[in-house]
């Protein structure tokens, strides 16, 4: 009798963890491999593997071979879904809440292609070890997205969501390749989940006059 209820311990058990459950709500936006989750979470490869090796024993979370990577996804997304967004909404300040706590910098009601930026996670992050404090990504970038840290001389990420989505000028720039970025596929993930190419044509439809190409060249003559 006891039996039929093991595994659904083995799955609450899997949940009872914050990393865990990070880790889950990612996937529930979007499929990952373990440097997307490394990246998101600020946590050590080591140990994000070890977390999803338990995800995966729980049967929560499955992983398919793409190239040299894994790709994790959740095993039952629908209604893993469901229970993470229970779970979450009872944990989460309301949307109301959260502006008040947040950074005046951080652009709070921006929107990327009518997705609140706060929900697009797409910023640089510092590899400190490799970083030599020359500051190129700091005097660069000129959206505010860092500040320079004078004690440790190192740049440090002070409004990441002013960074430009799918801009990866600071990485390409920095000649240590201290700076990183999510993968590529994630932000692709973003794009089609949200179906941006068809909002993409029908703004080049109704804007014919602000993007023609002729139009525009009359203007720059
Ligand atoms: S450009 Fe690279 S090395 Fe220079 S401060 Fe920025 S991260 Fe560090
Ligand atoms: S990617 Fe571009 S916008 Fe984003 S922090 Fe780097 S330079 Fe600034």
């Amino acid at each position: 009798m006891v039996k039929q209820y093991q595994k659904h311990a083995k799955m609450l058990q899997a949940l009872s963890h914050p990393v865990r459950l990070q880790i889950l709500d990612i996937l529930s936006r979007s499929p990952a491999c373990v440097c997307d989750l490394v990246f998101q979470t600020r946590q050590r490869q080591a140990y994000i593997s070890q977390h999803l090796m338990l995800l995966r024993e729980a049967g929560m979370v499955r992983s398919t071979r793409l190239g040299v990577k894994n790709q994790y996804e959740l095993a039952h997304p629908e209604e893993m879904t469901n229970l993470l967004n229970c779970l979450l909404e009872v944990q989460q300040p309301k949307p109301s809440d959260q502006g008040a706590t947040k950074m005046s910098n951080t652009n709070n009601n921006a929107v990327w292609h009518g997705i609140p930026r706060d929900q697009i996670d797409w910023h640089p992050a510092i590899v400190a070890e490799r970083c030599v404090g020359c500051g190129l990504c700091v005097t660069s970038c000129g959206r505010g997205v860092y500040a320079f840290d004078y004690e440790a001389n190192k740049p440090a990420i002070v409004a990441p969501q002013m960074c430009m989505v799918g801009c990866t000028t600071c990485a390409t720039i920095c000649l240590q390749d201290a700076v990183e970025f999510p993968s590529r596929g994630y932000i692709r993930q973003v794009i089609r989940q949200n179906k941006l190419l068809t909002q993409s044509k029908n703004l080049l439809k109704e804007n014919r006059q602000k993007y023609d190409v002729v139009a525009r060249q009359a203007v720059n003559a």
